[in-house]
């Protein structure tokens, strides 16, 4: 049993951070605000603030799909200022511009996450990223060849070949790849042998130097894929987030219920075991914190997407 004084010492020592006003800097257990780009919205308002407030994160930008005005709407009520959002449609359908476009006059101030099963350089998406240069929002895209269960499929294929071509092909439109393929390919020797391959990195992967070529694409830190990428070779890790400090993008993906790693934090993803139990956020800002500078961690978690999303920070 514990006894009072030690009770009242446990009470004493806790952080009590006190009430943010919405408009200046937040206090926060990591030294600075934190942005979660990468967070799908949960239907219930409290839901999506216990993920926050769990894992210390200041504002973060909802991924939804469909019409979701109403519940934006509740959200913002519930917690005003703290969210932005962005929007997805089925790409293999004929209205899926007419959709997205609809979602930037409502407010989005993206498209994301485009998940499906077609070609990285494939018409459907081809549409999409022509229409997000024209709105001028961001499109954020979910590149996978490896299936984490039997059958899953493939998304937005052809990565590494082709997706070059496409960066060319389209210098007015902002991207930010994320998930398996995209992080896999910052080491040079990968060949989709795995979702998520081990060992120290191999200088000069696509990833990398797309990175460092093209003006127009970010990276997104979310999920196992990235936290994996960034786990497998701390001096790479540290050069790495210094060389690209600009074009880089704190996100979650995670699913967790508490912001502490209660329930799933990588749903339907049975290769991602490592992170069962863990919160996605914790063990990447974790992380984050460990391989860079303060001023590099502030502009990979808040201020990079201040800038990219235009939000007034
Ligand atoms: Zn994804
Ligand atoms: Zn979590």
């Amino acid at each position: 049993m514990i006894s009072r004084r030690a009770f009242l010492e446990t009470v004493s020592a806790a952080v009590v951070l006190p009430a943010w006003d919405g408009q200046s800097t937040p206090p926060n257990e990591w030294g600075s605000p934190v942005f979660d780009l990468h967070f799908h919205m949960r239907p219930q308002p409290a839901a999506n603030l216990a993920h926050l407030d769990g894992a210390g994160v200041t504002k973060a930008n909802l991924l939804t799909r469909g019409v979701v005005t109403e519940q934006l709407a509740a959200i913002e009520a519930a917690a005003p200022k703290r969210f932005t959002w962005f929007n997805s449609a089925d790409v293999t359908k004929p209205e899926a511009e007419q959709i997205l476009t609809a979602a930037v006059k409502a407010g989005a101030q993206g498209f994301g996450e485009m998940k499906f099963h077609v070609a990285a350089d494939g018409p459907e998406l081809r549409r999409m990223y022509a229409l997000a240069g024209e709105l001028k929002v961001p499109i954020l895209v979910h590149f996978q060849e490896v299936d984490h269960f039997e059958n899953e499929g493939t998304w937005s294929t052809g990565f590494a070949k082709t997706f070059e071509s496409i960066l060319k092909a389209y210098p007015q439109t902002t991207f930010i790849g994320h998930a398996d393929a995209f992080w896999a390919n910052v080491s040079a020797d990968y060949h989709n042998e795995a979702a998520y391959p081990s060992g120290p990195i191999v200088r000069g992967g696509i990833t990398d130097k797309l990175l460092g070529d093209y003006a127009n694409l970010h990276g997104d830190l979310s999920a196992n894929s990235a936290n994996n990428a960034l786990s497998r070779d701390a001096e790479f890790t540290k050069d790495f987030l210094a060389r690209h400090h600009t074009k880089l993008l704190f996100g979650s993906d995670c699913g967790c219920t508490d912001g502490h790693g209660a329930g799933i934090s990588q749903g339907g993803n049975p290769a991602a075991a490592r992170l069962a139990g863990k919160c996605v956020a914790r063990e990447t800002l974790g992380l984050l914190k460990r391989s860079a500078s303060p001023a590099i961690f502030q502009k990979i978690t808040w201020g990079n997407v201040h800038k990219l999303l235009r939000i007034p920070d």
